[in-house]
């Protein structure tokens, strides 16, 4: 079937911006607090590196969990299974900052995509490389194609002065041996990223590797291979959208990872990857307007992963 994305994206830009409306934008810090509820973005690139857009695709935000898939992705190149040995790969069936589960679990989290698993995966990057900050910006740069893609060092300031619980997190996952650095190197680490600015336009092509196989189509790198590729897939419809994974894979039927900034990206394999922005949340910490337009997207194209 042949789809005229642009229409569609424009059509869906219409449609659900205002659903807007019905979420609060993050307001854990001043920097997410200030974000205007009115932004709404939205991008989709083909597996040929075809661009289409809606909205206010130009302008950065904080991708916040997002970034967790890249840091997953340059960690499990270098280790590959090992990762296993230290964090799980079950949905949490919890809020993506719950301590909860970590005592019953001994300090392994549930998956690389809650709080806690990025922060064990944090740890990682420490033990894998010499300046893990400077190298993940360079591979998500190299992943979008552009190299002003940016850290936000007022975001950074505020979630070291208010990420009580992910400090609470860290600790608690080193009284058990699952931290091997100290808590303060693997947060600034975490808190880094969790600061990165993209657009909608970066963050879908930067997903695009995924919609090929693990190679980036744009210039032929392998970024994972086919086996892996499929595994992080497997890992983002199951756990990328925290607490709302299960309804999100109903609802919309694609592997994607949500930040609370507002940004969700998803993936269908072989064919394209979506980024949409709008920065009220629901109460699950996911971007209500964005949702609702992954599903209209699902629904009007009738494509999906199922
Ligand atoms: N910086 C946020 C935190 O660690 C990121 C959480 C998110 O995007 N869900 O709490």
């Amino acid at each position: 079937m042949s789809v005229n994305y642009k229409e569609l994206l424009d059509q869906l830009y219409y449609e659900t911006k205002d659903f807007a409306k019905y979420g609060k934008v993050a307001n854990y810090i001043p920097a997410l607090e200030r974000i205007s509820g009115d932004y709404f973005a939205l991008s989709l690139i083909t597996d040929k590196g075809v661009l289409y857009s809606s909205g206010d695709h130009s302008i950065p935000f904080s991708i916040q969990s997002i970034s967790k898939v890249f840091s997953f992705t340059m960690v499990f190149r270098k280790i590959g299974t090992e990762i296993w040995d230290r964090i799980g790969r079950e949905p949490s069936g919890t809020a993506f900052n719950s301590l909860i589960q970590l005592e019953h679990e001994k300090g392994i989290p549930r998956n690389p995509f809650i709080n806690a698993g990025a922060i064990v995966v944090a740890d990682m990057m420490l033990s894998v490389c010499n300046d893990p900050k400077s190298r993940l910006l360079s591979f998500i740069q190299s992943l979008a194609g552009d190299e002003t893609i940016h850290y936000n060092p007022e975001v950074v300031a505020s979630e070291k002065a208010t990420g009580h619980r992910n400090y609470a997190l860290a600790h608690f996952m080193k009284s058990f041996g699952n931290i091997h650095h100290t808590v303060e190197d693997v947060l600034d680490v975490y808190f880094h990223q969790c600061a990165i600015e993209m657009t909608t336009d970066q963050l879908a092509r930067s997903f695009l590797f995924l919609a090929n196989e693990g190679k980036n189509p744009i210039n032929g790198e392998e970024i994972l291979n086919p086996s892996r590729t499929k595994r992080l897939q497997a890992l983002m419809l199951t756990s990328g959208l925290y607490d709302e994974s299960g309804d999100f894979a109903f609802r919309v039927g694609m592997p994607a990872k949500s930040g609370v900034g507002g940004g969700i990206v998803g993936v269908i394999p072989r064919q394209l990857s979506l980024a949409v922005w709008s920065p009220a949340l629901n109460e699950r910490g996911n971007s209500i307007a964005g949702i609702e337009a992954m599903e209209r997207f699902t629904t009007y194209t009738a494509n999906s992963i199922f």
